[in-house]
């Protein structure tokens, strides 16, 4: 898998900025998932890739994880096996 950051336009950057939704640290940029509300490095790696391939989503992978793996559950007829795999 390649790992990168997508630019965001100067305009777009500054008001993420200033609404406090990202943030620059040593590290780089980092941006505020909405759903969880940590900071995570503005690439790839931390971010889901949109359907287009040049933005970021705006959820961090574990919210992007979590969501589908709900709407699996959500979509299935519950059965027996669904009483394993609880790991808390
Ligand atoms: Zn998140």
């Amino acid at each position: 898998m390649v790992i990168y950051s997508p630019l965001l336009a100067p305009h777009i950057l500054a008001r993420r900025l200033q609404s406090g939704r990202a943030c620059i640290t040593e590290l780089g940029l980092e941006q505020r998932c909405p759903r969880c509300g940590e900071f995570w490095p503005w690439d790839t790696e931390f971010f889901g890739v949109a359907s287009d391939a040049t933005r970021l989503s705006s959820w961090c992978r574990g919210c992007l994880n979590e969501h589908y793996q709900q709407l699996r559950v959500a979509g299935q007829h519950h059965d027996s096996k669904a009483e394993r795999g609880g790991d808390r």
